[in-house]
């Protein structure tokens, strides 16, 4: 059982910003920028690269709504999936990363 299934059961808390009956958003525990959320299947899925279309429509329109709620739509924001090793990957679970409040660099990462 992932970390993430642990939150979705209840067994692990989390300090969640929406959920519905597919997907669940809440905020990372050890934030990158000033707005952090997670948001993640409620069903496991190992990674972006294992999800289907169907799966990655609903998550699309739910991450918007997320960034909504918490304002993010306003100035902007980014999203990020980590695949695997090479991608940086510690929770094999899909979830993307929405990350904001601040203006965010961008530098050579590899
Ligand atoms: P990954 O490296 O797999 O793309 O990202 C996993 C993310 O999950 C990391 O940013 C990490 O801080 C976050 N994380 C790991 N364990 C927990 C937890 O128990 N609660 C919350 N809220 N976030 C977690």
């Amino acid at each position: 059982m992932t970390i993430f299934e642990k939150i979705v059961s209840g067994e692990i808390p989390a300090n969640k910003v929406l959920e519905n009956d597919d997907f669940l958003a809440f905020y990372d525990i050890n934030p990158k920028a000033p707005i952090h959320i997670l948001a993640i299947p409620k069903k496991c899925i190992k990674d972006f690269h294992n999800a289907d279309a169907e799966l990655l429509k609903g998550l699309n329109e739910f991450i918007k709504e997320v960034a909504k709620k918490v304002g993010l739509d306003k100035n902007g924001y980014r999203i990020i999936s980590n695949i695997g090793s090479d991608g940086g990957q510690e929770v094999p679970h899909l979830h993307f990363h929405i990350l904001g409040g601040a203006k965010l660099k961008w530098e050579k990462l590899g």
